[in-house]
């Protein structure tokens, strides 16, 4: 197999530490008997949060799991929320202390590992500039987002400025869920229902969005890579040309059906089995899907996740390859080994 490059992945880099432990509404660090707890989730007031453990901030941490899953590189994203607690020129501040942090990693670690950017949570325009910025700097190979941009649900016309600047720089942009969806009916088994279901439903609503409202189409540009194997995009894109085939104003906001304009992202393999990966390589082609982990997030060994991803495509190694690392080499434009 050739050498294997982890796209997504995450870390809570020495700024968004300073941040965190800076707050005291969420999100937050909460300090008890000497350790570090971090609060995200609105649950997590109740039970405390979690251990805030070596791996969610350690870059020698990262790279000790790189080498027990064997892979070569990552590509590192700051983790959620990203600065969507923060408002207007702070935020813009806290993006470029961030994003500051993920472009030297990469000479910090020896090559092995590739930063994205964040965006602030300010004006539109302010929020381009750092498209831009980002753009401009070597070492950060894109942006990481949640599923709101500024504020705004991605098809708010507000946003038009930022996904200009994403079309006119071509910025890699992977879109990643923080909130969940369906909140109140997905209760009472602690984070499963949330994670399990409320997370790829929320990114699936809002790439939905984008691209029911044209965004795309009028932003050629732009290039996304979905989180979690494009939740349940895959599965429904379907149904979707069927509910849009049947409403003459979806199809003067978007020209073509949701499914030939979805074929057109980039998904990772983060969902843990053959029968997903198929179906993500079905919708968009398996030169679009990037092998990922999600660490530090979840107990999973780095190895078992690529072993599933990697027999996924037994039959033909060169997909298998490309899934594994060539498909993030060209996606992001890293440095070519
Ligand atoms: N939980 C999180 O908070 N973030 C992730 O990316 C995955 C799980
Ligand atoms: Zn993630």
């Amino acid at each position: 197999m050739t050498p294997v490059i982890d796209s997504h992945s995450h870390l809570y880099s020495q700024s968004y530490m300073d941040l965190l432990r800076s707050r005291t509404a969420l999100p937050r660090i909460d300090e008890r008997d000497g350790c570090a707890y971090f609060v995200i989730f609105p649950e997590e007031e109740r039970t405390g949060g979690r251990l805030m453990e070596a791996p969610m901030w350690s870059l020698d941490e990262k790279l000790a799991a790189m080498d027990r899953g064997g892979f070569d590189r990552s590509v590192v994203s700051p983790g959620n929320p990203w600065l969507d607690p923060v408002e207007g020129p702070e935020s813009v501040d806290w993006a470029h202390r961030i994003n500051a942090d993920f472009a030297s990693f990469e000479a910090s670690t020896g090559g092995r590992i590739h930063g994205l950017g964040v965006l602030p949570n300010a004006e539109p325009e302010a929020a381009a500039r750092i498209v831009q910025e980002i753009a401009d700097t070597d070492t950060l190979y894109g942006v990481i987002t949640g599923c709101r941009i500024c504020g705004r649900p991605f098809d708010a016309p507000e946003l038009e400025p930022v996904w200009a600047a994403l079309s006119r720089t071509r910025l890699p942009t992977f879109v990643h869920p923080h909130y969940a969806v369906a909140i109140d009916q997905l209760g009472g088994f602690g984070t499963i229902l949330p994670l399990g279901i409320g997370f790829p439903v929320e990114t699936s609503i809002a790439v939905a969005r984008l691209i029911l409202s044209g965004v795309l189409q009028r932003h050629p540009g732009i290039r996304l890579l979905v989180a979690h194997g494009g939740g349940v995009l895959p599965y429904l894109a379907a149904r979707l040309d069927v509910s849009w085939r049947g409403d003459d104003q979806a199809q003067k906001r978007l020209t073509i059906p949701p499914s030939e304009a979805l074929s057109g992202v980039w998904l990772d393999s983060v969902v843990y089995h053959r029968r997903a990966l198929h179906a993500a390589a079905d919708l968009v082609g398996r030169d679009r899907l990037l092998f990922g982990t999600d660490h530090p997030f979840f107990k999973d060994s780095p190895r078992d996740i690529l072993a599933t991803v990697a027999d996924a495509f037994e039959e033909d190694p060169a997909v298998r390859d490309a899934v594994t690392a060539q498909n993030a080499v060209s996606f992001f434009g890293l440095p070519v080994r």
